[in-house]
């Protein structure tokens, strides 16, 4: 994808909503633009020559904590692409009310084409290079795209070996390990479900207020991995019927007549586990079997006619070119930037709900916010405990957005910036 000028374009959307409600414009330019913007080269040697990819870290705002955001591995990473997500953090953080700022970073690298030696190589040549601004009370990272706990493992070992030569060993093990979040090593117990399940409380909170049964509401997620699958599993045990699942490779639905049949997601995803594919997968009611099974593509799974749809896999998908087929009434973010402005704006208009991905999505920096208290306070956090704390503080950033929707009469997304704005520049 094309990404020249997000950035200003990002800031451009929050400026337009500044002068809507007569936020000084002056405050908020000092807001947007980032703190600092780290540049680096990271060097790895590739057989008999080096090879140096380029890598960054945007640091986009803190005060309302320290900078909290993914480090992301891909080939289309660049500063602006950086900046932007460094910038939708400071917001999402706000949102959700943690005591983090905004920040993003990455190496413009695809590390697909890297031996897993190599990858661990330009991991750890990223904290040698980033090691001074990072820090668990000054900048915080997590994984992100194409980056995992493995990768995160190795960063924080490389942190803490610096530490122990640079005068840092003074600093408390437990606040090496909390500079970064989305370990396995001393990680956070519910983290791995911890955005799926921040999504379904927003959905809960959400059909709440409208006063829907949830299961009289069918679901169609696009999207099987971490965040899709965990979204479909928690919101079909909330009683949510999920009558549509899909990955990168096509989706699935199962009929008898034109009604649809919930699917048993545990069983559709132990079947794709086995097949490789969701293809086949028709599990329903206990069972797997191709009666009444259907194998759809993406763009179909988008224009079913189901009462709620989530996109949980890719940006930009439902966008000006689709979204007149959009059947669904409420829409829950769960992908980063999964409606395009136009989208959301044709859609709301004609009465869709639309949950941004700053409120539906932040379920997952939320948790990363426990793992780096619980490493800070030295402590161990049961998961059911996790869970408890994290319901709580996404159904008090929901009831946020949605009183200050009411309060301004409009929509979700404009009211989560509102929410954002006015904590980060009154605080
Ligand atoms: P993931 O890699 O675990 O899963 C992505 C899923 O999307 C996979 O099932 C993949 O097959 C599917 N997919 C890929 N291309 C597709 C296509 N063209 N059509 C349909 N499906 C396709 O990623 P994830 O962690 O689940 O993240 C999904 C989205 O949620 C991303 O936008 C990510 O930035 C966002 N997000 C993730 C987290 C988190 O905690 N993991 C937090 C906030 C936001």
């Amino acid at each position: 994808m094309d990404n020249s000028g997000v950035y200003n374009k990002s800031r451009e959307e929050i400026l337009t909503v500044g002068k809507k409600y007569n936020i000084p414009q002056n405050k908020l330019e000092e807001f947007l633009q980032p703190d600092r913007i780290v540049e680096i080269k990271v060097p790895v040697k590739l057989g008999s020559e080096t090879v140096s990819f380029k890598g960054y870290r945007s640091q986009h705002n803190n005060n309302l904590g320290p900078y909290k955001g993914g480090l992301r591995f891909h080939p289309g990473v660049t500063k602006d692409e950086v900046m932007a997500l460094s910038l939708w953090m400071s917001l999402k953080t706000a949102v959700v009310g943690i005591p983090f700022g905004g920040g993003k970073g990455g190496i413009a690298v695809d590390p697909k084409a890297l031996s897993e030696k190599q990858l661990e190589e330009l991991s750890r040549e990223y904290v040698r290079k980033t090691y001074d601004v990072l820090g668990y009370d000054k900048d915080v990272p997590a994984p992100d795209v194409n980056t995992n706990p493995k990768i995160i493992d190795w960063m924080v070992d490389e942190y803490i070996k610096l530490s122990m030569m640079n005068g840092k060993g003074s600093t408390p093990l437990n606040k090496l390990f909390a500079t970064f979040t989305g370990k396995s090593k001393n990680g956070l117990s519910g983290r791995t479900e911890a955005t799926g399940f921040g999504g379904v409380t927003v959905l809960k909170e959400l059909a709440r207020k409208l006063k829907l049964e949830p299961k009289k509401q069918t679901v169609a997620v696009m999207g099987f991995g971490n965040v899709g699958y965990y979204f479909a599993e928690l919101a079909s045990k909330a009683g949510f019927q999920i009558v549509a699942v899909s990955d990168s490779k096509g989706g699935i639905v199962k009929k008898s007549g034109d009604e649809f049949i919930p699917l048993d997601i545990p069983l559709v995803f132990d079947c794709k586990q086995e097949k490789g594919s969701l293809a086949g997968c028709y599990c329903a009611g206990g069972v797997c079997d191709t009666r009444g099974g259907q194998m759809i593509t993406n763009e179909e799974l988008l224009n079913l006619p189901v009462d709620i749809l989530i996109p949980a896999a890719l940006e930009d998908v439902i966008n000006e070119n689709n979204m007149q087929n959009i059947k669904a009434k409420i829409i829950i973010e769960m992908a980063n930037g999964p409606v395009s402005p136009a989208a959301y704006h044709y859609l709301t208009q004609k009465g869709v709900i639309i949950v941004p991905d700053i409120l539906a999505n932040s379920g997952g920096v939320a948790g990363s916010y426990i793992e780096w208290e619980q490493n800070v306070e030295d402590k161990k956090y049961k998961k059911e405990d996790v869970l408890k704390r994290l319901e709580k503080m996404m159904q008090d950033a929901f009831e946020n957005v949605w009183d200050q929707s009411k309060k301004n009469k409009t929509d979700l997304k404009e009211a989560s910036y509102l929410v954002a704005i006015n904590k980060i520049l009154n605080q």
